[in-house]
């Protein structure tokens, strides 16, 4: 069952990592995460029992939200270099986008997955 919240609710609990539905449960397991793979995540909330894990292909359409940050993400490092230091040159502009992007680009996983479930609960 799913709660009645605010988007806006929704979304800091998912900038928390937190189960959309309670934001008290953990949606990812705590700990180290083998490298080069995926960061396991709970089959449901271990809160509310709020469950995750959907039917196969679920998060297919994650990576368009987990695109659409990583696009934000580069963007914004582009613009906040370049005002920073307009004498850049654009091969070192795109060694920071492109820093920028790999920094982010695991916690994006988690996000968009997370985001993913608020858009399509
Ligand atoms: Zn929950």
């Amino acid at each position: 069952m799913q709660n009645k919240v605010s988007v806006p609710v929704k979304l800091g609990r998912a900038l928390k990592m937190k189960c959309p539905n309670c934001g008290k449960g953990d949606v990812y397991h705590k700990g180290k995460i083998p490298f080069f793979n995926a960061p396991p995540m709970y089959d449901a909330c271990p809160e509310c029992n709020y469950k995750f894990n959907r039917e196969p292909g679920y998060y297919f359409g994650a990576a368009y939200a987990s695109y659409a940050l990583s696009v934000a993400e580069g963007i914004a490092a582009f613009v906040i270099s370049w005002l920073l230091s307009p004498d850049l040159s654009a091969l070192s502009l795109a060694f920071i986008v492109t820093g920028t992007v790999l920094f982010f680009s695991l916690w994006n996983f988690k996000l968009s997955r997370i985001l993913w479930l608020i858009i399509f609960p």
